[in-house]
């Protein structure tokens, strides 16, 4: 099976339907990755199959939980937002990264897809956070791989509206550090916390989605 293949039906065990289009950007994309990432280092994962499936369908296992105005903190190189974006060209995304590099990288990567409604960020989350346009503007905010619980509850939770989630996508042992941010998640509004469970498909990668609602502005 061609790893196109590959990824379109392992979306499909996510219930993600991937069109032609959307199959064609992503590999756009995974190129020019590719080839940024020969002059300026952007990841570790270098090969076609470990993006496709640890960057482009681990992006995915988020996407039937978002919607709306949305901000990925700490996106590196487009993930998951890029990714999202692609695949649910409504979403109106906003990817904030710290490194001027990642930030440069991820507007060329937009304008080379064609992507619009999408704001590249380059700043800390902190301190982006409490700016107007900014603070408790967006419905959904996603990160991966970022920090631990207590730093993405003051870095990620003031970016979201009442009502709205913030989402923090976890490998598999995430638990003991959940118990340990929970005062500052609570603290900065997160009232009620979900767990969505996966195994990334056609892997034996345990994937944990926190979902943490924010039912109270502070
Ligand atoms: N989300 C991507 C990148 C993870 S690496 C992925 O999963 O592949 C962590 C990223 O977070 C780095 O690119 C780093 O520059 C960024 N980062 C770390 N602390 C940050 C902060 N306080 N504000 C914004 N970005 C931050």
């Amino acid at each position: 099976m061609n790893l196109k293949q590959k990824l379109k039906e392992s979306a499909l065990e996510l219930g993600i339907e991937l069109t032609q289009k959307n199959l064609d950007q992503l590999w756009v994309f995974k190129d020019f990755l590719k080839e940024y990432n020969e002059k300026v280092n952007l990841t570790a994962i270098k090969e076609d199959e470990d993006i496709v499936i640890k960057h482009f369908l681990d992006s995915l296992t988020v996407l039937p939980y978002v919607d709306g105005k949305v901000i990925d903190i700490g996106t590196g190189p487009g993930f998951p937002g890029i990714v999202l974006k692609i695949v649910k060209p409504c979403l109106d995304i906003t990817l904030l990264d710290a490194r001027g590099k990642k930030v440069k990288f991820l507007e060329e990567a937009a304008e080379l897809l064609n992507l619009e409604n999408i704001t590249c960020i380059h700043g800390r989350a902190e301190e982006i956070s409490s700016q107007k346009g900014f603070s408790q503007a967006f419905d959904c905010a996603v990160s991966r791989a970022v920090g631990s619980f207590e730093n993405l509850a003051k870095w990620c939770l003031p970016f979201v509206k009442e009502d709205g989630q913030f989402i923090a996508m976890k490998g598999p042992n995430y638990e003991e550090e959940l118990e340990e941010g929970k005062r500052a998640l609570r603290r900065h509004g997160g009232a009620e916390i979900s767990v969505q469970s996966l195994t990334l498909p056609q892997t034996n990668l345990a994937r944990n989605l926190i979902i943490i609602k924010k039912s109270r502005v502070l």
